[in-house]
């Protein structure tokens, strides 16, 4: 595998937030200078909408007002696909470990996508996550479990900061040093464009799904189904299954095949779901890796995508671990 050091993927280097904007085109990083208040409001919206969302359209079959239907499902499973495609491909594996090369416009279409998941902007997320390997489990990570208690045991508390509390707590959303951790991300146009205009795209990950409602059912009413089921509830689903069970699950339920310094698991049943990340301690043992798994067996559509996409012209240089270097680690494990 081909070594790629700390500074290249945002590294210790401090770079003043200004500094890198000025190399950009436009203005002063909302994102980065939200106040508490905005992150509080953000932080209830994503965790209370969606489920009430859900209750509603659960009240609203029972009540016999409108019964789920195969457009609402599509129009769900659709969209979910195309931003869990734009977290997974774009926001994890491209910006925060570059371990592969796109072409510019899979670059901006990831971008695009996976800021209708409504998991942060591009350069905020992949700042979290680079922080998050860099002390994974240790004090510094954002969303660990194991912090709550002075041994780093298991704890409720803790489990439940690393699902959902961490983005209602400062110290973990609100983290100075943005640019410290994605400096290159600052400096890449297209990404930083999409990071400043991402509630644009946040929108636009309610209305796309309403708009194709209403055009599948032909009627207005098919708008608000669409918003609904491809706006709320698809949000309600892909975050709880994809996004905080990666910081919860898969870091304390499942088979260690690495010995890492951290706490991290494959976890099967949500490999297809996650697009192949809950191999996630493959992940942690070969961070900057293209593909999760090490296994025939073990399913990753994210790896099938991006040899789709190479085999095309449109990705290059995947980083892809060696079976020596993995005999390495698993060897090491077992001699542990
Ligand atoms: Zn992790
Ligand atoms: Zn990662």
């Amino acid at each position: 595998m081909s070594k790629i050091d700390s500074s290249e993927i945002g590294g210790d280097e401090e770079l003043d937030v200004a500094d890198a904007c000025a190399a950009v085109p436009s203005g002063v990083d909302r994102t980065t200078e939200s106040t508490r208040s905005v992150d509080l409001i953000l932080a209830a919206i994503v965790s209370f909408a969606p489920p009430l969302a859900f209750c509603l359209a659960m009240w609203l079959w029972y009540a016999g007002v409108h019964a789920p239907t195969w457009i609402d499902l599509f129009v769900m499973l659709a969209i979910n696909f195309f931003s869990l495609a734009g977290v997974e491909l774009g926001f994890h594996r491209l910006f925060a470990h570059r371990s592969y090369k796109a072409h510019r416009s899979i670059k901006i279409a990831l971008a695009a996508l996976g800021s209708m998941g409504f998991q942060g902007p591009p350069i905020w997320w992949a700042s979290i996550h680079r922080k998050h390997h860099r002390y994974s489990d240790q004090p510094g990570d954002p969303h660990s479990m194991y912090l709550y208690d002075k041994d780093g045991k298991f704890t409720w508390r803790g489990a439940l900061h690393a699902h959902i509390g961490w983005v209602w707590t400062g110290r973990s959303v609100g983290q100075g040093g943005f640019a410290r951790y994605a400096r290159d991300l600052y400096l890449d146009r297209d990404i930083f464009w999409i990071h400043m205009h991402y509630f644009y795209f946040l929108l636009a990950g309610f209305l796309i799904p309403g708009i194709v409602a209403s055009l599948l059912y032909g009627s207005w009413e098919g708008f608000a189904w669409g918003i609904l089921w491809g706006g709320f509830i698809r949000i309600f689903f892909m975050n709880h299954l994809t996004f905080w069970c990666i910081n919860s699950v898969t870091h304390g339920v499942g088979r260690r095949d690495y010995d890492t310094s951290d706490h991290s698991t494959n976890f099967a049943p949500l490999a297809l779901l996650t697009l192949g990340q809950s191999w996630h301690n493959n992940h942690h043992a070969f961070p900057i890796s293209a593909v999760m798994s090490h296994q025939p067996w073990q399913l990753d559509p994210g790896a099938w995508i991006l040899h789709g996409l190479r085999r095309i012209g449109l990705v290059t240089d995947m980083n892809l671990p060696t079976p020596e270097a993995i005999l390495k680690k698993r060897q090491a494990k077992n001699n542990a």
